[in-house]
């Protein structure tokens, strides 16, 4: 968990000394026995720097993230697996950190001075770009892509990537008042991913639960996977508070998930699709904005998609409103949508783009342009 030294510190103050034990390991397998109503956990077994060890326990928490081995744990034991359902995230992702140059000052991050935390996202739908401000004049800056893309997949590369992002307008002014203090790191193979350890009503396992990625991943760039790890975690908490049995309690945490992390998941796998075809579109060398069919008839998905795209531009800057939602959904305060209970939301994004339908607001540099750019001898 990314706030790992968060939850020590808060165990370390808060906590009696002999109520938790913290123990370095990594877990190899489930303990699991039967009773009177099928199978329950009863701990795990770890290896550790001094040792196998072996853990009982009543309950066991998987937050090992999104490569989890407890589908394998379990087969072992010949139950499951979890269903599994997987959609492509559409992107690989890297990542450089940089420090800026003495003297130099933090750039205008989207136009405006910035504080640790800051973020700025641009999106040129061929390319995802993030610049991500920190402190001790430090940032890092991450740059996606489709994995299919052959062309693009260089911009993994160290020069390359330093191309690419000198390429982009918001991203120049950084690194060239910065110097690099890593490597690019890459991450592949991201799928928004969802395991179901509930099959008709009951646990696979009883006493056995997954939060965080181990249950439920979404795509990275979304930046929602640490809120939506603890909203699972805090969950599970009030349902193992709520009711008593392990059937009860595996129905309780999955209604509240179903409730909570589900929809932000399900929003995403659609988010992601969609920029996935826009992508593709793109790569193809199409305009994907354009909803006039060959035949004069209309693509009313690809409109609704340009209604959206520049009504919401036009709304964000017109109506704190529009902004507040936006950053409520940010932190998970509100569902994902804009809800039908706001028609005058929706109004606003309609007129944006009755007001802006004509302005020629392409992402850019557009892809053959960047290409050239990364493929700089
Ligand atoms: C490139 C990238 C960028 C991201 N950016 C953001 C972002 O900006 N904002 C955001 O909210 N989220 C972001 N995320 C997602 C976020 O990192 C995850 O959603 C979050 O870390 C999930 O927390 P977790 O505790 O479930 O799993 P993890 O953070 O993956 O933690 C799992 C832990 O379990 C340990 N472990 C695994 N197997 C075992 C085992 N068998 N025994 C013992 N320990 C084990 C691992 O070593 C790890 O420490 C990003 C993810 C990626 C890949």
């Amino acid at each position: 968990m990314v706030y790992e030294i968060l939850l020590r510190r808060y165990m370390l103050d808060t906590l009696a000394g002999d109520g938790f034990a913290f123990i370095h390991g990594d877990v190899r397998a489930l303990q699991i026995r039967a009773d009177g109503h099928g199978r329950r956990v009863a701990g795990v077994s770890l290896k550790t720097a001094n040792g196998a060890l072996r853990l009982d326990a009543e309950i066991v928490v998987d937050a090992s993230g999104r490569n989890t081995r407890a589908p394998r744990w379990l087969a072992a034991a010949g139950i499951g697996p979890p269903a599994l359902e997987e959609h492509p995230c559409g992107i690989f992702y890297t990542s450089r950190f940089y420090r800026l140059k003495d003297g130099a000052e933090y750039p205008l991050l989207d136009g405006r001075t910035s504080l640790a935390g800051g973020v700025a996202g641009i999106d040129l739908g061929y390319l995802k770009a993030g610049i991500f401000r920190s402190d001790n004049r430090t940032f890092s800056i991450t740059l996606a892509a489709d994995p299919e893309d052959a062309p693009l997949r260089i911009v993994a590369k160290e020069r390359e990537f330093d191309l690419a992002t000198r390429a982009i307008d918001a991203a120049r002014d950084w690194v060239e008042e910065s110097t690099p203090i890593s490597k690019v790191y890459l991450y592949g193979n991201l799928t928004n991913s969802r395991r179901r350890y509930l099959r008709d009503g009951r646990p696979l396992l009883a006493n056995f639960f997954a939060i965080g990625d181990a249950h439920i991943h979404t795509n990275p760039i979304a930046g929602r996977g640490c809120a939506l790890g603890w909203t699972s975690a805090l969950e599970l908490a009030e349902a193992l508070d709520a009711e008593s049995g392990p059937a009860q309690r595996a129905r309780e945490f999955d209604a509240r998930v179903e409730r909570l992390v589900v929809p932000w998941y399900e929003h995403q796998v659609k988010r992601d699709a969609d920029a996935l075809a826009i992508n593709k579109a793109l790569q193809r060398g199409e305009n994907p904005y354009d909803f006039n069919r060959p035949d004069g008839s209309i693509d009313e998905a690809i409109r609704r998609r340009v209604i959206f795209r520049k009504g919401l531009r036009y709304a964000t800057r017109q109506s704190v409103d529009v902004l507040r939602l936006l950053f409520r959904q940010v932190n998970l305060l509100d569902p994902p949508g804009m809800g039908e209970e706001r028609p005058d939301l929706a109004r606003l994004v309609l007129e944006g783009y009755q007001k802006t339908a004509e302005e020629d607001d392409a992402p850019r540099p557009g892809r053959e342009e960047f290409l050239q750019a990364v493929q700089a001898p």
